[in-house]
């Protein structure tokens, strides 16, 4: 927090009923909040023109709007990518990204100021964690990016961080997501994509509002996803398998499997065979990522042909192919480039 103040994005429909009721305001006055915060997208408390000013001026008091400070602000030659930067108490940076083109916008958003999973393909993961982010500063990316879209897109957890090692306030965060008083997205606008942090898949499973849950899998070979993915010494592949089957067994939700192709390094066939075999296990969909270059790392993004090949032999065994499109490579704000650095420094 800024200056002491909590967010108001953290409070809860009913912590700020309490408020209202203590100070003799009648309880619509926490509907006029939330459509202000959450239809509206309003940043501060003065443009709340229907709640009386002496109201504006004692929620001020208790609170603030946004826990960001919005720093940098990059939108791709397209147009149809903005990178939104924001600086947090504390001093660290943290990335959150508007991607337009589809029936909705899509909003990608952090889940802390870098990673401490250290992937070696990753650009936040390089950076290491700097700490995890509030709720509050979850749910100021989702109200920066709606105010910038002029509407409330889907919602992809998938900016810098690993959401599975901060459930404190990304569970609340996705309680806010869905929960009708305030955005009110249905839970299948929503997808959370975790390295594979198996208690952390099983906390999830018993949460109020289950999510798309995506593997980021990157090697169905234990030895190698360890080498790119050191969290898989920890946590290997079985167990977090395990618990996604059982994910998906609660949630009724079909699992996203993620594979970022790393040109000649996870592109084998023997790897598209043991991926697609897994797929099917889960009766889940892949998602193929080419590689986005990071600098420092020596991966390179595959052929044409390469993927082409990996993604036939996946369709072959029966198993659902989408690939992602390289948005927003330009500004830095494509999969695995947010590195909470200014742009100056890239
Ligand atoms: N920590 C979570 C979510 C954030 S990373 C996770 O790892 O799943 C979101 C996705 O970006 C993951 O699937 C990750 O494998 C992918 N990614 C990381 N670095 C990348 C890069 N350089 N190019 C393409 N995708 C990358
Ligand atoms: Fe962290 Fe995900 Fe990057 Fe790995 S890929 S370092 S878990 S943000």
């Amino acid at each position: 927090m800024r200056d002491g103040r909590k967010s108001i994005f953290a409070a809860t429909p009913e912590s700020l009923a309490d408020w209202f009721r203590a100070r003799g305001q009648p309880s619509y006055r926490v509907q006029q909040v939330c459509e202000w915060l959450y239809a509206r997208h309003v940043l501060s408390f003065e443009e709340m023109t229907n709640l009386p000013a002496t109201l504006r001026e004692a929620l001020a008091e208790d609170y603030q709007v946004s826990p960001l400070r919005e720093v940098e602000r990059l939108c791709s030659a397209d147009g149809r990518t903005v990178k939104l930067a924001f600086e947090i108490a504390g001093g660290a940076r943290i990335e959150s990204v508007l991607m337009r083109g589809g029936r909705r916008p899509t909003f990608c958003v952090s889940s802390q100021a870098g990673c401490a999973m250290g992937c070696r393909f990753c650009a936040t993961g390089a950076a290491g964690l700097s700490r995890n982010l509030s709720m509050g500063e979850v749910i100021g990316q989702v109200v920066a990016l709606a105010c910038a879209a002029g509407e409330v897109g889907n919602i992809v957890m998938m900016g810098m961080g690993e959401p599975l090692v901060n459930l404190d306030a990304v569970l609340p965060a996705l309680d806010a997501m869905a929960d009708p008083a305030r955005f009110g997205l249905g839970a299948r606008r929503i997808t959370l994509s975790t390295a594979g942090i198996t208690p952390g898949i099983r906390r999830l499973a018993t949460a109020r509002v289950q999510p798309n849950l995506a593997l980021s899998v990157n090697s169905p070979f234990d030895r190698q996803r360890t080498e790119l993915m050191p969290i898989n010494g920890r946590y290997p592949l079985a167990g977090v398998l395990e618990a996604c089957r059982g994910y998906a067994q609660r949630s009724g939700r079909r699992m996203l499997l993620e594979y970022v192709l790393l040109g000649g390094v996870n592109t084998s066939q023997k790897a598209a065979r043991a991926l697609a075999s897994m797929a099917r296990r889960l009766h889940a969909m892949v998602n193929l990522i080419a590689y986005n270059p990071v600098t420092g790392c020596e991966y390179k993004t595959p052929e044409d042909s390469e993927t082409r090949q990996f993604r036939a032999t996946l369709e072959q065994a029966g198993v659902a192919v989408t690939q992602r499109f390289r948005r927003g490579r330009d500004i830095k704000a494509a999969c695995g480039q947010l590195a909470g650095r200014p742009s100056a420094e890239h």
